[in-house]
């Protein structure tokens, strides 16, 4: 499966990242609920060592909210703060700000002992489309107060002042995913992450559909009355055809657009609210690889 990252794209990304890094104390991550290990690169634990994390299991309205409560809990035992949002809804900013607050709060304190009346800095990073911009505008508000240029800083940078000690830089930190595991590409690629005009579309369908046949059989035969979850694969879109009246003319079934369909549906949580990816799948996602 093709990916849209090359290496150029990636080194260039990841020297902007390392530069911003320089000037960061606070660390917001956005990874996609519905799949909380394929949206996050691992690799990147590394880079973010020394920083403040949050980790904001982002679009939960689309995800299993069983799920997104076991992820908090394992990003807990991780030693990160994990939390469950949904960017793209009304009156989040409290809560946004609240949360990258809570995250440097200790630091904050330690610094006011000192006398020292610091301005915490933090970033938004995440891979494509998992919600960096949305939760910026969330955050920032309409009024998008910029602070402007600052002594030492790469001129053009832009921080957006989210409280009096809080400040927030307006360009989001671009993170590719972990491209080695086919299980993760394919999951990237259901939610939309990886654009699907590269891809064998009704493969992907079908593989969906087998994968939502084991985790939410009835929500799937529910959406598309001629499906079964125990039928032979290959029967799948035909299925949906039928279900649809996706015919062509001359009387055959249209696949490519009950693949579509599919695709569509369940990226905007018409088919359940899913999440594919619990604490623990790491080991058996990574391992299969190209
Ligand atoms: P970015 O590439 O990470 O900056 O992602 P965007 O901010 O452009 O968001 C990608 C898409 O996801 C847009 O269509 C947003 O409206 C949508 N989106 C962002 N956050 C949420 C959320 O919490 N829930 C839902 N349902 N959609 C979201």
């Amino acid at each position: 499966m093709q990916i849209q990252w090359y290496p150029g794209h990636m080194a260039k990304a990841r020297r902007m990242l390392e530069e911003n890094l320089k000037l960061i104390d606070v660390v917001v991550e956005i990874v996609d609920a519905r799949a909380p290990v394929a949206s996050r690169n691992p690799d990147f634990d590394g880079l973010f060592a020394n920083k403040e994390r949050v980790i904001l299991l982002n679009k939960s309205d689309l995800a299993d909210q069983v799920a997104t409560d076991r992820w908090q809990a394992e990003y807990a035992r991780r030693g990160f703060s994990g939390i469950s949002f949904v960017s793209t809804k009304t009156g989040k900013r409290k809560q946004a700000v609240s949360l990258i607050e809570q995250a440097c709060r200790e630091r904050v304190e330690r610094m006011r002992l000192k006398g020292v009346t610091k301005v915490i800095r933090a970033i938004v990073v995440g891979i494509p489309n998992v919600g960096k911009s949305t939760f910026i505008n969330c955050i920032a508000g309409v009024s998008r107060a910029q602070v402007g240029d600052k002594p030492g800083v790469t001129k053009g940078k832009q921080w957006v002042k989210i409280s009096p000690y809080l400040e927030l830089l307006d360009t989001p930190g671009l993170l590719w995913p972990k491209l080695e595991s086919q299980a993760c590409a394919r999951h990237l690629a259901y939610i939309g992450s990886i654009k699907d005009d590269i891809m064998d579309v009704e493969r992907l369908a079908t593989q969906l559909m087998q994968e939502l046949s084991v985790l939410c059989p009835e929500a799937l035969t529910n959406r598309y009355a001629y499906v079964k979850a125990d039928m032979p694969a290959s029967e799948f879109l035909p299925a949906v055809c039928k279900s649809r009246g996706f015919l062509l003319p001359g009387g055959q079934i249209d696949t490519e657009r009950a693949a579509r369909i599919v695709l569509d549906e369940f990226r905007a949580g018409k088919i359940a609210r899913v999440t594919l990816e619990l604490p623990g799948d790491e080991e058996k996602l990574y391992a299969e690889e190209e």
